[in-house]
């Protein structure tokens, strides 16, 4: 007999291995579908920046909502070591994101008094400041915004625990296995197609990632998304240079442990190419040897690129189907995906649960695209 679960979760990223994490803690019958490797797609390009302040510079539902994921992550690395045994390496050891002209000055200052008043860590650091802080930086700077409470995890680790831990609470896990279509009964789907088989559940949650529109399309629904693709690299120095994540408006450098700082990265809209190119590898180049001159003789290790799944309208998509409540949609993350991972699980348990959901989720529901995504 063909076997029923509780819930499909399509994706092996971040966001679907949380998603399937929380709903095997609440003792769901749950498969989890990978078309390739758990984590080989957005999910281990990211450069894990817990970021909720450093990228989110107005307050409203997004802010909410980081904020709340990122106060998940202490407790969560204690949690996910204990299920999986990966250490999922957070960092807490704040960022600092610098203002080169007066406008990035002002707006900075803007952002600082807006995070104050929310009860946010932030604070204006004079140059001199920062470079007690960070002597390898370069003084071409006005000062910076100090975020104490931004800090960062290794996101590949991150993905894998989380799928590990699932698995560990019983839920099944099938990589190399590609969902071609969802399949449906009357109005409401209620399974997936894939080259292994057809399987059925109660839910079907998609986290398809920046491939979720396309999946859609296979039952004649529309998502207004579209991917945007980003570059990275990474060096090893001799000694650390940096102790905290500097952030740019035109680049990032994490430090990582082994004395590796990653360095990111390009946004490059509506491609799904995967190459690096020269010409974002030179400009990332050219940016972070401005701020860090001493990476210049930094040994080059290695580059990537990854595809951000974007929505419209710049929230996420998370909710039910408008018509059609067996199907959860979970995309739309673009550059924020590794940060809001563990509440985007825990959301979609407490969706399936029927439990209240926080005010906030009004604004990431699919009813705002319900006439793109009518059938
Ligand atoms: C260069 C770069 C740097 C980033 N840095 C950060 C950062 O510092 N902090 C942060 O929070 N976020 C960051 N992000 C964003 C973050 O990586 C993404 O938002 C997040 O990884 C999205 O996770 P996901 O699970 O939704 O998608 P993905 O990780 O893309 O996973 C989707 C998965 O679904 C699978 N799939 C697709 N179609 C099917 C199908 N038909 N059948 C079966 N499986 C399927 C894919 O193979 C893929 O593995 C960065 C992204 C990039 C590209």
């Amino acid at each position: 007999m063909t076997a029923r679960y509780d819930a499909i979760v399509i994706g092996g990223g971040v966001n679907g291995c949380s998603i399937a994490y929380y709903l095997a803690l609440d003792g769901k019958k749950v498969l989890l579908l990978e078309r390739g490797r758990l984590a080989g797609k957005a999910s281990s390009a990211a450069a894990g920046m817990l970021g909720a302040q450093v990228e989110l510079t107005e307050g409203g539902p997004l802010f909410d909502m980081a904020k709340e994921s990122r106060a998940m992550f202490p407790s969560l690395q204690h949690e996910l070591k204990e299920q999986s045994g990966i250490d999922i390496e957070l960092v807490q050891k704040g960022m600092l994101k610098l203002a080169r002209t007066d406008n990035e000055t002002e707006h900075l200052k803007k952002t600082i008094a807006f995070q104050q008043r929310l009860g946010e860590r932030a604070e204006w650091l004079k140059p001199e400041q920062v470079m007690e802080r960070e002597r390898h930086l370069s003084a071409s700077f006005l000062g910076a915004m100090d975020i104490p409470s931004d800090g960062h995890v290794n996101p590949e680790r991150l993905t894998h625990a989380f799928a590990t831990a699932a698995v560990h609470l019983g839920a099944e896990l099938k990589e190399d296995t590609d969902v071609c279509s969802l399949v449906k009964e009357v109005d409401s789907v209620c399974g997936v197609q894939t080259g292994d088989g057809t399987f059925y559940g109660e839910r079907i949650v998609v986290a398809a990632g920046a491939w979720t529109k396309r999946l859609l399309e296979t039952c004649g629904l529309s998502l207004p998304a579209y991917p945007v693709k980003g570059e990275c690299f990474s060096v090893l120095t001799e000694r650390p240079l940096l102790s905290s994540t500097i952030f740019t408006d035109t680049c990032y450098l994490v430090p990582k442990s082994g004395n590796r700082l990653v360095i990111g990265a390009t946004m490059i809209p509506n491609t799904f190419s995967e190459n690096v190119t020269i010409e974002g590898l030179s400009q990332l180049m050219k940016e972070a040897v401005n701020v860090l001159p001493a990476l210049k003789s930094a040994t080059f290790e290695r580059s990537w690129t990854g595809i951000r799944p974007q929505s419209g309208d710049g929230l996420p998509y998370l909710g039910k189907h408008p018509d059609d409540e067996n199907l959860i949609i979970a995309t739309g993350h673009y550059r924020n995906g590794i940060l809001l991972s563990p509440l985007t699980g825990s959301l979609v348990a407490k969706m399936i649960r029927e439990e209240p959901l926080p005010s906030y989720m009004g604004s990431f529901s699919l009813d705002r695209v319900k006439e793109s995504v009518k059938r």
